[in-house]
């Protein structure tokens, strides 16, 4: 775990302390399928099942950290999958709300969060493309799969000066990690990083 944080984190350049000590306060191999736990601190992502996967540690680091978090702050991430991300950023909010659309994957991660004693966050199944409108407004939203272009409805949920971090481009290997930020209703948006993340799925896709 600490040579994670050396050599993954840290020396790549994540200088935010609260997201430092988040990542090490979570232990990453309970989140990993039994089988995989000597490989739960390597740099690379992992496959948790369904065909998802866990997001590399430092991915997860510099999402987070680009978010610029501040403890009173309310969260919403779409895309739970093995609920590590909601983790690191539960050390660090107020609230944490995440919405994973595969059934099994959700109800494993909301049972393993409860499991390790989290109660500031609130994992829901269903479509994260429309977002969570009776929680809304957030002061950040973080995406960890990829649509084609950033939903209408999670610019709509942010607040006044609200953050955004979100893999766009639906064709693998084309995908731009964009950091969106809402003031007023002027909406700025940077491309960060290039980046490989799974599909979004659509809502249809999954009941076809
Ligand atoms: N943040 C996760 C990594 C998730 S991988 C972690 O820390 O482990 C991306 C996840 O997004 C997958 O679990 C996938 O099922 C989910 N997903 C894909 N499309 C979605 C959608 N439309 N709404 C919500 N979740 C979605």
């Amino acid at each position: 775990m600490e040579k994670m944080i050396t050599n993954q984190i840290i020396s790549r350049g994540i200088k935010d302390t609260q997201v430092i000590e988040a990542m090490r306060n979570v232990p990453r191999h309970l989140f990993v399928p039994e089988n995989r736990r000597e490989l739960a601190y390597d740099d690379r992502p992992l496959p948790i099942g369904e065909g998802q996967t866990i997001s590399q540690p430092y991915i997860v680091a510099f999402m987070t950290e680009v978010l610029d978090l501040s403890p009173e702050d309310k969260v919403l991430e779409i895309g739970t999958g093995s609920g590590y991300q909601a983790a690191i950023l539960a050390g660090i909010v107020r609230e944490v709300y995440t919405i994973e659309i595969i059934p099994r994957l959700g109800e494993t991660a909301r049972k393993r969060l409860e499991e390790m004693g989290y109660r500031n966050i609130y994992v829901k199944i269903g479509d994260g493309y429309k977002g969570w409108q009776e929680k809304a407004p957030f002061h950040a939203v973080i995406v960890t799969c990829a649509p084609g272009k950033i939903p209408r409805p999670l610019i709509d949920q942010l607040t006044d000066g609200g953050r955004m971090i979100i893999p766009v481009g639906e064709k693998r290997g084309i995908q731009k990690l964009v950091l969106l930020r809402k003031d007023k209703s002027e909406i700025t948006k940077k491309e960060v990083m290039d980046v490989l993340f799974v599909p979004m799925i659509k809502d249809k896709e999954l009941r076809a």
